[in-house]
C-alpha cells in the first residue's frame, strides 16, 4: 500500500524522518520512520490519536448509559419494595396474655446480588445501596424498614429482588430472609 503523508498532514510536509526514533511507523505499509516516542509517523500518530478519542468519547457514552439504567432500575426496585411491604397483611402474632403483635413474627431480609464485582453490583457498592458479602461473595441490601416484621421485610426483599432479576437477567439476583 502506498500512502501520500506529503498531501495528507501538515506535520509531514517538510521531512517526515526529522524526529525519528529508529523505527519505522507502525500503520500497515506505511515505511516512513515513527517520530518521538511514538510507534507511528507523525501523519500517523495523528490518526491513531484521533480513533482513540472517538472510542474513548463513545466509551464514555456508554458507560453514562449504563449508569442511567441502573438508577432506573433501582428506583423501580425500591418502589416495588415498598408497595409490597406496605400491601403485605402480617400474621399477628398471638401470645397467650398478651395483646396480638398485629406486625406478625420477628426476622430479617435481604437482597443479594452476585457476583459481587459485576458493573451493577459494583454501582451498588459505590451508591451505598448494598454492602460486600464476604460468605457469598456478592452484596446484599439489608431491609431497614418495617421495624421487625419478617413477613413485611421478606415481602419487600422479593418484590425488589425481582425487579432488579428481571432487569439483570445474567446476574443471580434473589431474596434471603430468616426468623429472629
Ligand atoms: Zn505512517
Amino acid at each position: 500500500m502506498i500512502t501520500n503523508h506529503n498531501k495528507l498532514s501538515p506535520y509531514t510536509s517538510g521531512n517526515p524522518r526529522r524526529r525519528s526514533n529508529g523505527h519505522t511507523c507502525g500503520h500497515d505499509g506505511c515505511t516512513f520512520d515513527a517520530t518521538g516516542r511514538s510507534k507511528y509517523c507523525t501523519y500517523h500518530r495523528d490518526v491513531h490519536y484521533g480513533q482513540w478519542r472517538d472510542k474513548v468519547k463513545a466509551s464514555s457514552k456508554v458507560k453514562a448509559e449504563r449508569i442511567a439504567l441502573f438508577e432506573r432500575v433501582w428506583d423501580e426496585a425500591v418502589e416495588a419494595g415498598m408497595v409490597a411491604g406496605e400491601e403485605c397483611v402480617p400474621r399477628p402474632m398471638v401470645i397467650q396474655g398478651y395483646a396480638p403483635i398485629t406486625e406478625g413474627m420477628c426476622g430479617f431480609a435481604q437482597v443479594r446480588v452476585k457476583p459481587g464485582n459485576s458493573a451493577f453490583a459494583n454501582w451498588l457498592k459505590k451508591q451505598g445501596h448494598m454492602s460486600p458479602d464476604s460468605y457469598t461473595g456478592g452484596v446484599y441490601h439489608y431491609v431497614g424498614l418495617y421495624g421487625q416484621s419478617w413477613e413485611r421485610k421478606r415481602a419487600f426483599a422479593r418484590a425488589m429482588s425481582s425487579v432488579l432479576a428481571e432487569a439483570f437477567p445474567k446476574l443471580n439476583i434473589y431474596a434471603t430472609d430468616r426468623l429472629d
